[in-house]
C-alpha cells in the first residue's frame, strides 16, 4: 500500500512512520500480542480525523484509535496493520461551564487534568482509573473505564453527557451535547464501552461533580486473605457503601515494599484499603465505624487511619502504585480482570492462587473487591519457553470460574483481543449476533478497529488462534 497520498491529508510532521515507531505503537499495556502499524497519524483537530478516515475508506485501510495505550486487553493494537489514529494532539479544554457543572474537552486530555482544571472549584471528574495521570479521556470512554471510587460514583458512561465523534465512514455526528441527550435510543450508552470498533470520538462533555467535604480513609492489614475478603462482603451486606474497597495481597506489599521501600506489618498477607465520603461528618464517620467493627471482628492486625489529606495520599501509595511496581517481581506482566458476586470473593481468591500454584506462575493481586472486580496479576519472564500459553490459560481458567460464580468475563479492560475466544461463555450465539448487528451498522466495511471484540474479518483468525498453543 503506498501512504505517499496521506500526505495530502496531513502535514509530514504528523504522520510517523519507520521501525521505531512501528514498535513503540504495535502494542497496548496487554504486550503479549503485537502488530505492527503501517502508518501512524496525529490529527490536531476532527476535521483532520475525519480527513484521516475517509482515506482510509476510499483506500480499504483498516484504522485503529489510540490514545494513552494503556489498554490492558489489547483494544490499540493495530490487529491488521493498516493505520493509527493516535489523539496524541487532540489535548485541549474547550469550555468550562460551572454553572451547568460541564466541561467539554477533545479526546486525547490526560483524565487527570480534566479534575486538576477545575479542583479550585471543588469540582472533579469522578472515573479515577488508576491509570489516570496519562490514559485519555477517549480511551476511558471508549473503555468505559472505572477505578477504585467506581464503587460508589459509577463507571465512566455515568459521566459523559455528549460526544463528537468520526464514525466509520468518516462522517462527524455529535450525540448529546452539555446537556446530556435528548429522548430517543441511548446512542452514548452505545459508544461508551465499545472499544474503537463504532468510530473515534474527537471531543466529550463530561460532568463534574463536587468532591465530599468528608472524607475518612483506613489501611487495614489482615493475617489471611479470607479475613480480608470475608470483610469487604460483610462492610457492604451491613448496608455501607464506602467510596472505595480496595485489595491487595502479599504478593503487592512485596512490589512496593521492593520498588518504593513501604513497610506492612509482617503478618500481613492482605490489606483493604478503604475511604468514605460524603457531606455529612456523621454520617461518615458511622460509616467508617462499621468498617471498623467488621474488620476487628474478622481480626484484622491493624486499623490505620489517616488524620489528614497527607496521611491520606501515604495510605493510598500501595493501591496507586501497586501495578507499577510489579516490574520488580519480574520483566512481564499480565493484569486480568474479571468479575465476580462481592459474596464469593473468597472461594474465588483461593482459586486463583491455585490456578497460579498449577501452572507455575507467580500471582499477584490487587483490584476493587467492594466491586467484586478481580485484577490478578501474573508476573513471569517471557523469554521462558511456554510460559506465555501458560498464563493465558491460566487466565482463562480464572475467567471461566468468574462466569461459573455468576460473573462476568471482563469489569473494566474490556474484550479487545484478550478475550474474544471468551465472549461466548456469557453469551448465546444470536446475543453475539445482535451485537454483531450493532458494529455492521456503524461499521458496514469493518475497518475501524478490526478483530477485536466480535471480529467479522477472516484475517482476524490468526489472532484469535495466537495464544492457543495453534498458530505458529
Ligand atoms: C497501571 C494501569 C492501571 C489501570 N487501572 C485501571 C483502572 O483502575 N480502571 C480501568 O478501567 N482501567 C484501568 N487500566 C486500563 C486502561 O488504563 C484503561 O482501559 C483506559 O481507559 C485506557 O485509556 P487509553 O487512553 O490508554 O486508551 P488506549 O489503550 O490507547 O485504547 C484503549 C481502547 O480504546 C480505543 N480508543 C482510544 N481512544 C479512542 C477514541 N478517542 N475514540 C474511540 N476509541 C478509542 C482504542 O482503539 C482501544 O480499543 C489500567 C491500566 C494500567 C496500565
Amino acid at each position: 500500500m503506498d501512504f505517499a497520498s496521506l500526505k495530502a491529508v496531513l502535514r509530514p510532521d504528523q504522520i510517523l512512520s519507520g521501525p521505531a515507531a512501528e514498535r513503540a505503537y504495535d502494542c497496548d499495556a496487554y504486550t503479549v500480542d503485537k502488530a505492527k502499524p503501517s502508518i501512524i497519524v496525529l490529527p490536531e483537530t476532527t476535521e483532520e480525523v475525519a480527513k484521516v478516515v475517509r482515506w482510509c475508506n476510499q483506500h480499504q485501510v483498516p484504522f485503529t484509535a489510540r490514545g494513552a495505550g494503556t489498554g490492558l486487553s489489547g483494544g490499540a493494537m493495530p490487529a491488521l496493520g493498516g493505520v493509527v489514529i493516535s489523539t496524541k494532539k487532540l489535548t485541549r479544554i474547550l469550555e468550562i461551564d460551572i454553572e451547568n457543572r460541564a466541561l467539554h474537552a477533545e479526546s486525547g486530555i490526560a483524565n487527570r487534568r480534566i479534575t486538576d482544571a477545575v479542583a479550585d472549584q471543588g469540582l472533579h471528574f469522578a472515573p479515577d482509573p488508576s491509570s489516570q495521570s496519562v490514559s485519555t479521556l477517549g480511551g476511558n470512554i471508549a473503555e468505559n473505564a472505572g477505578g477504585p471510587h467506581t464503587l460508589k460514583y459509577g463507571v465512566t458512561v455515568q459521566h459523559i453527557l455528549g460526544v463528537t465523534m468520526v464514525d466509520p465512514q468518516g462522517e462527524i455526528l455529535t450525540i448529546g451535547g452539555k446537556h446530556g441527550q435528548g429522548p430517543g435510543y441511548d446512542f452514548l450508552g452505545i459508544i461508551c464501552g465499545s472499544e474503537g470498533l463504532l468510530g473515534i470520538v474527537t471531543e466529550a462533555w463530561v460532568k463534574l461533580t463536587p468532591v465530599p467535604t468528608e472524607i475518612r480513609t483506613a489501611l487495614i492489614a489482615f493475617q489471611t486473605v479470607r479475613q480480608a475478603t470475608e470483610s469487604v462482603a460483610e462492610i457492604i451486606a451491613r448496608g455501607t457503601i464506602p467510596a472505595a474497597l480496595e485489595m491487595m495481597d502479599r504478593g503487592i506489599m512485596n512490589a512496593v515494599h521492593a520498588a518504593f521501600g513501604l513497610e506492612f506489618p509482617e503478618a500481613a498477607q492482605a490489606l483493604l484499603l478503604v475511604e468514605c465520603d460524603g457531606f455529612d461528618e456523621g454520617t461518615v464517620q458511622k460509616e467508617m465505624e462499621t468498617v471498623r467493627a467488621v474488620c476487628q471482628e474478622n481480626q484484622s492486625l491493624t486499623f490505620v487511619e489517616a488524620a489528614d489529606a497527607k496521611e491520606r495520599a501515604k495510605l493510598w501509595t500501595a493501591r496507586k502504585k501497586g501495578v507499577g511496581a510489579m516490574g520488580r517481581l519480574a520483566p512481564t506482566v499480565v493484569t486480568h480482570d474479571g468479575v465476580i458476586p462481592r459474596s464469593k470473593l473468597p472461594e474465588m481468591l483461593d482459586f486463583v492462587y491455585a490456578v497460579a500454584k498449577e501452572h507455575n506462575i507467580g500471582v499477584a493481586n490487587i483490584f476493587h473487591a467492594g466491586d467484586g472486580n478481580l485484577h490478578p496479576c501474573f508476573y513471569f519472564d517471557d523469554r521462558e519457553p511456554g510460559v506465555v500459553e501458560r498464563v493465558v490459560k491460566a487466565g482463562e481458567d480464572i475467567i471461566r470460574k468468574c462466569v461459573e460464580l455468576g460473573g462476568s468475563v471482563t469489569g473494566e479492560h474490556g474484550v479487545g483481543v484478550e478475550k474474544l475466544d471468551l465472549l461466548p461463555l456469557m453469551y448465546t450465539p444470536e446475543d453475539l449476533a445482535a451485537q454483531g448487528l450493532v458494529k455492521q451498522i456503524f461499521d458496514q466495511t469493518g475497518l475501524s478497529n478490526p478483530c477485536k471484540v466480535l471480529p467479522m474479518n477472516r484475517a482476524c483468525a490468526e489472532h484469535k488462534l495466537r495464544w492457543r498453543g495453534v498458530a505458529t
